[in-house]
């Protein structure tokens, strides 16, 4: 039996997407529902990997099944290909499985020749239209198909314009267009030393190699890494026939989202252009019309077009992305897809669309990705300060962004990877400038309208985006653009707001962002559902708070080292570690304990009722010294210039004890637990410091948790001696102060050796906190402060790992020694709480993982919080099913 490469629109449906692409499905889905589409037909993607099987051509079989498929389009249109008569033309696009946005190649007007020209010239009685589409269909296929520069038609174009007078191509007549038309084929002649192909099955299977030949284009290539997509899964080709929208003033064609994309509100957005073909709307090269212009101009296609689109909505139960043309009037649809959206809108139109009754709450929490939460909750600028706005331009992606101006993809790129900031100004983008994108912190651009591809790829990317900022004049040579008489440089810093449109000079103040009433009630949803209890990693007050307001509900790390490090205290703890005897410690220790204490109240306080975990100090006791290398030039100078001095003196004692303590691999070195053991009154100060804190918050009526978490456990034994240390120090302070409090003391799994012998751990450890940071390093023996700078990035782009593992958990791998962990710790104490703080708790797979794995708790920095909220959320609903 012969396998089927070729679907008619009415053979497919929604569900074959993975066959038919996601545009030849739903064009199958929107036939099947009795939508005006004009008919068609598609080539799956399976025979886009036979065709790369077959040597990159068509087989006789798909060839065949092309032609069978062609010969039904007609019968069904009453047209023909190449018929001078009665003309079928169609169109031939690409479509993957997954979206991507302009990243393949399309091919419009196909059919067109010498001869059917001029029977489409009679048939609609508009010789310019027919003429206008023929040159059109040249420079088209001879881009994508042929490989001729678009350029040099560009060129041509605008000699003859300006020869003749005309500032737009409308002033063109249909003898212009024949004259261009007879110079475009010579061009093409000269380039590819062929003429221009008059056959009109020729043309067809030509395009279609083409469209499949585009999937391995260069921005589809990188398109696909960026967004996870495999190289494995192909385009379909849809070849479907052609309608027009560019055949006067009673046609037209456009975008529309059936809601707003960047907001998320009800109301039909979009934009179309008169008397125009579809790749003038999303190329950016007219500045479209609202579509709300639409109903004062054609007020009865406006009106199906808003009951067509209210149907498609509850048909899809999503938000839609839909392509129109109006021919003579007759309105059809060419295609409709879930919209990409800001995680703003995601937000809105799901939370509505559970309060319309489309969608219920389960899928309303499935539809937000938790990554996309990040856009809303970065910074924006701040209304109340004053700013500095020179232009306006089309609010096209929200969030706010500052940087140097530079006017070059690849500029951006090279210095957005070197760490700078840098704001990508263009007259319009193309898809071959997403690396640009991709590096800047946000992107304006001069033309274009919302629907532009430099809009559509940065909202995917959550990048702020201004298009159709038409008064900022760019002049690409002499690098810099005018606004008025007000003149921007490349380098100089501008911040763009892209909820607003707004361009401003300068440096704009930012603020804090806030969760809006829809974004708290989708995570109201969430903590319904979500059985993990979602902590936060804070080491002060106020990022308690921040955490709290996000939704927090306790600390589940606190890392002290980080208040050692506050100026005012460095040369305590300096001297705390300098001290030659227990006594000179003492008096630092002693030092330290009330600030100690004073940072624990004020992380109790912002935390009232609920948990705090603080871990004792971390870090190797180095970090807290001057580097040895600066000390040796220090040192090696004043030998010259004041051998005598105290300075140099103490320098020298400083230098003995930096010395001492540096280590081949601190990392792995004398830290965590290890200091505690080496240094118990270190440990047994900060202890004391809790529980003198704790003491006091409860004196005052208010309720406190204090856990106390040893790091860098790998043998029960450290565990056992720094636990009595820390039971000790309670004691102490309990009888002292008479005051009771609850408490726990708990471990850190962060080395494998833990992990494996958790069952015995566990008889000392009230809770676990995985830390999957040193979990990770100490797994792969990747050193987690010179792997991804030295050649993680290159096992990435080699795929020798799927994932940075220090973002995503390597479930495989670390993940075993987590569910080990947790198995063994749970033999011995069935309840024992359990945890993870490393960076992975606030990262969606991870936190599916967890869930899985039957911890109780993930642990995230503040901003993170809402992310991990709705995630747990998802993992609870997702393994459900
Ligand atoms: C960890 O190792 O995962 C952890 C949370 O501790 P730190 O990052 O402070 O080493
Ligand atoms: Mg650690």
């Amino acid at each position: 039996m012969s396998k089927k490469y070729v679907y008619l629109f009415q053979e497919g449906r929604s569900n074959m997407r993975d066959l038919l692409g996601g545009k030849g499905a739903n064009l199958a889905e929107m036939t099947h529902i009795g939508l005006p589409v004009p008919p068609g037909f598609t080539i799956s993607t399976e025979a886009c990997n036979a065709y790369y099987e077959y040597g990159k051509q068509l087989t006789e079989e798909m060839r065949d099944q092309v032609m069978t498929a062609l010969r039904q389009l007609e019968e069904t249109t009453g047209k023909q290909l190449g018929n001078v008569e009665n003309p079928l033309l169609v169109s031939v696009r690409s479509g993957a499985a997954i979206s991507m946005p302009g990243m393949m190649d399309t091919v419009l007007n196909l059919g067109l020749n010498d001869e059917t020209v001029v029977g489409l010239a009679r048939l609609t009685q508009n010789p310019r239209f027919a003429y206008d589409s023929y040159r059109r269909f040249i420079q088209m296929f001879s881009d994508v198909v042929l490989g001729v520069d678009m350029y040099h038609f560009e060129h041509l174009l605008e000699g003859v314009r300006e020869a003749k007078g005309y500032s737009a191509d409308p002033e063109m007549t249909a003898e212009d267009w024949q004259e261009v038309i007879v110079e475009y084929k010579k061009i093409v002649e000269k380039q590819i030393r062929k003429p221009f192909p008059q056959n009109p099955m020729e043309q067809l299977f030509l395009a279609i190699n083409a469209v499949f030949e585009s999937w391995n284009n260069q921005r589809a290539i990188v398109y696909r890494k960026l967004n996870k997509i495999p190289d494995h899964i192909g385009t379909a080709v849809n070849v479907q026939s052609m309608v027009f929208g560019n055949m006067g003033n009673d046609s037209g064609t456009g975008v529309a989202f059936t809601r707003n994309p960047s907001t998320g509100e009800a109301v039909l957005y979009g934009e179309f252009l008169i008397n125009a073909q579809g790749e003038d709307v999303v190329a950016g090269i007219r500045t479209p019309e609202p579509i709300a212009q639409l109903e004062q101009e054609m007020p009865a296609v406006f009106q199906q077009f808003k009951e067509v689109c209210t149907r498609l909505e509850q048909h899809y139960k999503d938000m839609q992305d839909i392509e129109f043309t109006v021919e003579h009037g007759k309105l059809y649809f060419l295609q409709t897809r879930n919209g990409k959206r800001t995680a703003q809108a995601a937000i809105r139109v799901a939370v509505e669309m559970v309060e319309e009754g489309i969608i219920d709450k389960e899928t309303a929490l499935l539809r937000v990705d938790p990554d996309q939460l990040n856009q809303l909750l970065h910074r924006r600028i701040d209304e109340s300060a004053e700013k500095n706005v020179m232009a306006k331009g089309l609010p096209a992606s929200p969030g706010a962004a500052t940087g140097k101006v530079v006017f070059d993809a690849d500029e951006a790129e090279e210095l957005g990877n070197a760490g700078e900031k840098v704001i990508l100004v263009r007259p319009e983008t193309t898809p071959d400038d997403i690396h640009g994108i991709v590096a800047a912190q946000g992107v304006v651009t001069s033309r274009g309208g919302m629907t532009s591809h430099a809009a559509v790829v940065a909202r995917g990317m959550g990048k702020a985006c201004i298009c159709g900022c038409e008064a900022i004049q760019i002049d690409l040579k002499a690098q810099r653009f005018h606004v008025g008489s007000l003149e921007i440089h490349h380098g100089d810093i501008i911040s763009i707001d892209g909820s607003t449109g707004e361009v401003m000079k300068g440096a704009a103040k930012m603020v804090d962002p806030e969760l809006s009433p829809q974004f708290q009630q989708l995570l109201g949803w969430a903590d319904e559902v979500r059985q993990l209890k979602v902590f936060t990693n804070a080491d002060t007050p106020h990022d308690a708070l921040k955490a709290r307001e996000f939704g927090a509900e306790g600390v589940g790390l606190c890392r002290t080292e980080h208040m050692f490090m506050d100026p005012a205290r460095l040369p305590i703890v300096q001297e705390m570690i300098l001290a030659e005897d227990d006594e000179a410690r003492k008096v630092a220790l002693d030092q330290l304990l009330p600030m100690q204490q004073d940072d624990f109240e004020g992380i109790f306080r912002a935390m009232e009722g609920l948990p705090v975990t603080v871990r004792l100090l971390d870090p190797p006791l180095h970090e807290f010294l001057p580097d040895f290398e600066d000390l040796l030039v220090e040192i090696t100078k004043l030998q010259i210039t004041a051998p005598q001095s105290e300075e140099l003196k103490e320098l020298e004692q400083m230098m003995r004890k930096v010395r001492q303590l540096k280590e081949m691999n601190p990392m792995l070195g004398n830290r965590g637990c290890r200091l505690g053991l080496l240094h118990p009154d270190i440990y047994e100060m900060q202890a004391k410091a809790i529980f003198y804190a704790a003491a006091t918050l409860i004196k005052e009526g208010t309720a406190v948790y204090p856990e106390i978490m040893i790091p860098l456990v790998g043998h029960v034994h450290e565990l056992q001696i720094l636990r009595e240390v820390v039971e000790k120090a309670g004691a102490m302070v309990m009888e002292e102060t008479g005051v009771t409090i609850s408490y726990a003391i708990g471990t850190m799994i962060e080395l494998p050796r833990a992990a494996l012998t958790a069952d015995q751990i566990a008889t000392q450890a009230d809770f676990f906190s995985f830390g999957t940071n040193d979990l990770t390093q100490t797994t792969f023996g990747f050193s987690r402060d010179d792997a991804e700078g030295k050649f993680l990035q290159t096992y990435i782009e080699h795929k020798v790992l799927p994932e940075n593992p220090f973002a995503v958990l390597d479930q495989e791998g670390v993940g075993k020694l987590v569910e080990t962990g947790v198995r063994l710790g749970r033999q011995t104490k069935p309840n024992l709480k359990a945890g993870i703080c490393g960076e992975h708790g606030g990262e969606k797979s991870s936190i599916d993982f967890c869930y899985r794995a039957g911890l109780n708790y993930v642990s995230c920095s503040p901003y993170r919080v809402p992310l991990a909220r709705l995630a747990a959320a998802q993992a609870t609903i997702r393994n459900a099913k």
